[in-house]
């Protein structure tokens, strides 16, 4: 199926709508850092998106493009790997996950997010978590700092080889504290303003 363009306001009804059969019980959080934000240029969500699926399938050789959905600057959402396979995200978490790249660099000295991503990603974010009952928490909402990248085991971002990933910058901070700090209350705002 053709990757679809979603507008922020548009994406809770859009994933209301839709019936996924395989079970889901939590989200990974990602950040692109390749492409980031010097790559978008307003209009080219698809072809950035095409080339991360070129990327994944050709040289990584997947089945598909690894996340569900990749979030952009200006706030829209597009589609990708199928909902109902596990995505090819967080080694060690990719069972009954959603998968979301969020588009750029959100380490110390990389992008600064703009307010419409900001907005996104939280609403992207709260309405996986709202749709398949996922508790926003460090135990189901993760970010890929948290998994060794060789082992898949879980370390919290402490020793081992893992990626920054999704930003040493993303919402304050990429440990799980920070997550519960400055991300987790804001999916809680959307879920239960
Ligand atoms: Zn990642």
């Amino acid at each position: 199926m053709a990757d679809l363009i979603i507008d922020q306001a548009d994406f809770h009804d859009w994933i209301e709508s839709i019936l996924v059969d395989r079970p889901v019980t939590r989200l990974l959080i990602h950040h692109t850092w390749s492409p980031s934000y010097k790559n978008f240029n307003g209009s080219n969500h698809l072809e950035l998106q095409e080339g991360m699926r070129k990327f994944h399938t050709k040289d990584r050789g997947w089945a598909d493009i690894g996340q569900h959905f990749s979030t952009f600057p200006d706030g829209k959402i597009v589609t990708g790997r199928s909902l109902e396979m596990d995505p090819a995200c967080t080694k060690g978490a990719n069972q009954n996950a959603i998968c979301i790249e969020n588009v750029g660099n959100f380490d110390d000295e990389g992008d600064i997010m703009t307010e419409l991503h900001m907005k996104t990603i939280v609403e992207a974010a709260a309405r996986v978590c709202g749709k398949w009952h996922i508790p926003v928490d460090a135990d189901h909402v993760l970010y890929h700092h948290w998994f060794d990248l060789n082992s898949g085991q879980r370390n919290d971002g402490i020793g081992g080889t893992t990626k920054s990933c999704p930003g040493s910058n993303f919402f304050g901070g990429n440990r799980p504290e920070d997550a519960e700090a400055h991300f987790f209350p804001l999916i809680m705002n959307v879920l239960l303003p």
